[in-house]
C-alpha cells in the first residue's frame, strides 16, 4: 500500500515543496469530474482545479477520445518544415476569440515559456526596427513564471531571491487602484521612450497571492503605455478560459494587448502546451531579406499534435450551453460564500474577501507576517485533505478556484470545510 510513497520519497522532487516539512505525496490513481481518487479509495474534492489549469473536471472522455485518436494518427512531427490540421485549426480558432487585434500564433510548451517568447519577441521588435527601447516595465506582485526571463519579470521575493544577481533589471510599478493613475503614468514618463514592453496579469495576481485590481485603472495604464508605442503583453495564461467570468480578462477591457499569452486552462488540463499570439504589426518586422531579424527561438514539442487536439476538444466544450451554466454556478455559489466570509471578516478572523469570476480569496488573520512562509500554510492543506477536500493556501491567503463542472454538493462542502478550519484554528489560537 505504501509503496509508491516510498518510491516516490527515494526517486522523486517534487514542485514547489518544502522537503522537511512535507507530508508524504498521495498516490492518486483517477479522476472523474471534480473528485480525485487515491489508491486506498478515499476522495478529494480538487478545489483548485489542480494547479489552476483543469476547467472541464477530469477523466474528460470527449478529450480522451480525440488524444487517442490523433496518437494513432499522428503523435509528433518536427514544426520547421511542416505543419499539421490540429495546430492551424487551433491557432484559426484562437485567433477568432482572442481579445485583440492578433494575426499570428507562436506556440510553446507552457506558460513559462509563453511569456519567455512574449519578452523575446517584444525585445527583438525594437532591434529588428532599429530602436535602442530596451527596457522593461511590469506591475509589483506580478507572476509571469519561473524560467530566467519569467523570472526578471516576476515579484522579486521569496520565488526568486536564490537568483537576484542574475535576473535582468525591470521597473516595476503598483497595480492601478483607482486613484494611483497619475502617479504611475508618472512613474513610466520618466523613461517613456526607452521601454520596449509591458508585461502584465490583467486584473488577476495568482501567484503572488490572488490579488485583484481596478479594470478602469488598467485600461487608462494601457491607453497611456500603447500611446507611447510600448508593447503591452497580457499575460492570461491563468486568467484565460472563464477564469474572470468572461473568456479572457482582456473581454474586461476596453483597451487590448498587443501580444497575449496562454496555457494552464488552454487545453482543459489535460496536455502542457503554451500560446503566444502577436499583432500583424509586430510580426512585419520578423519578415525581412535580413536572416539575423529571425526570432531564432523554438522547443521540441512546438505544436504537439497531441497537445493542439485536446485544446481543440477543450474549445468545442466551451461552447457547449452546460460550459457556461457551470462558469455561472460556480459564480453564483461564490458570490454567495462570499457574504458568509464577510461575517468572519467583521470579527476580524480573516480579511480582504474577494471574488472574480470563478476564484473567492481572502487571507487568515494571523500574528505572522502575511507572506508565502506564514505558518497557515502548513496546517491549512493536510486539514482540508483529511475532509475530503484539496485545497492548497499560499501562506495565509487561502482561495478556491474549481473546475466548473463541480456541482453545487461539491461547492458547498469545499465552502464548509474552509469555514472550519478558520473557525477550529481560531478557537485553538492556532496561529
Ligand atoms: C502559472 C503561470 C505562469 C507559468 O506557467 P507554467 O505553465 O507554470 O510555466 C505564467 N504566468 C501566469 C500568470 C501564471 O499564472
Amino acid at each position: 500500500m505504501d509503496r509508491l510513497r516510498e518510491k516516490d520519497e527515494e526517486f522523486i522532487w517534487h514542485p514547489y515543496t518544502h522537503i522537511n516539512s512535507k507530508p508524504a505525496a498521495i498516490p492518486i490513481v483517477k479522476g472523474k469530474n471534480a473528485i480525485l481518487y487515491d489508491e486506498n479509495g478515499n476522495k478529494y474534492i480538487d478545489g483548485i482545479s489542480s494547479w489552476w489549469v483543469n476547467i472541464h473536471g477530469h477523466g474528460n472522455k470527449y478529450i480522451a477520445r480525440k488524444i487517442y485518436a490523433q496518437a494513432k494518427k499522428l503523435e509528433q512531427v518536427i514544426f520547421t518544415a511542416f505543419t499539421h490540421e490540429p495546430a492551424v485549426e487551433l491557432a484559426e480558432k484562437l485567433l477568432s476569440v482572442l481579445p485583440g487585434n492578433f494575426s499570428k500564433i507562436f506556440y510553446t510548451d507552457d506558460g513559462s515559456t509563453a511569456t519567455e517568447v512574449a519578452i523575446k519577441l517584444s525585445l527583438q521588435y525594437w532591434k529588428n526596427v532599429g530602436d535602442k527601447r530596451k527596457k522593461v516595465l511590469a506591475f509589483h506582485n506580478s507572476y509571469h513564471g519561473d524560467t530566467f526571463g519569467a523570472m526578471s519579470v516576476s515579484e522579486r521575493g521569496i520565488y526568486t531571491a536564490a537568483f537576484e544577481d542574475k535576473l535582468f533589471d525591470v521597473i516595476f510599478i503598483d497595480t492601478p487602484d483607482g486613484k494611483n493613475i497619475e502617479s504611475l503614468k508618472a512613474e513610466v514618463e520618466k523613461y517613456k521612450s526607452e521601454f520596449a514592453c509591458f508585461i502584465y496579469e490583467p486584473l488577476l495576481q495568482g501567484a503572488e497571492g490572488m490579488k485583484m485590481y481596478n479594470a478602469d485603472g488598467l485600461n487608462s495604464l494601457l491607453v497611456y503605455l500603447k500611446n507611447e508605442r510600448i508593447i503591452c503583453i497580457a499575460d492570461e495564461v491563468l486568467t484565460g478560459f472563464y477564469r474572470t467570468g468572461k473568456f479572457f480578462a482582456g473581454d474586461h477591457l476596453e483597451t487590448k494587448a498587443d501580444i497575449i499569452c496562454l496555457s494552464k486552462a488552454l487545453t482543459g488540463g489535460t496536455m502542457a502546451l503554451g500560446v503566444t499570439a502577436c499583432t500583424e504589426q509586430i510580426f512585419a518586422e520578423f519578415v525581412s531579406d535580413d536572416k539575423t531579424k529571425t526570432l531564432f527561438h523554438g522547443h521540441s514539442f512546438t505544436a504537439n499534435p497531441l497537445a493542439c487536439v485536446a485544446a481543440i476538444a477543450s474549445f468545442e466544450l466551451i461552447q457547449k450551453k452546460e460550459f457556461i451554466k457551470g462558469v455561472e454556478n460556480v459564480i453564483s455559489h461564490h458570490q454567495h460564500f462570499s457574504k458568509k466570509l464577510q461575517r468572519l471578516e467583521k470579527k476580524n478572523y480573516i480579511k480582504n474577501v474577494r471574488q472574480i469570476g470563478t476564484i473567492i480569496a481572502f487571507e487568515i488573520c494571523t500574528a505572522d507576517k502575511d507572506d508565502y512562509l506564514n505558518n497557515v500554510s502548513k496546517s491549512f492543506s493536510p486539514f482540508c485533505l483529511r475532509k475530503g477536500v484539496y485545497l492548497r493556501s499560499m501562506g495565509n491567503t487561502i482561495y478556491i478556484m474549481p473546475p466548473y463542472c463541480i456541482t453545487s454538493r461539491e461547492l458547498k462542502k469545499i465552502y464548509s470545510v474552509v469555514v472550519d478550519f478558520i473557525e477550529y484554528h481560531l478557537k485553538e489560537n492556532a496561529f
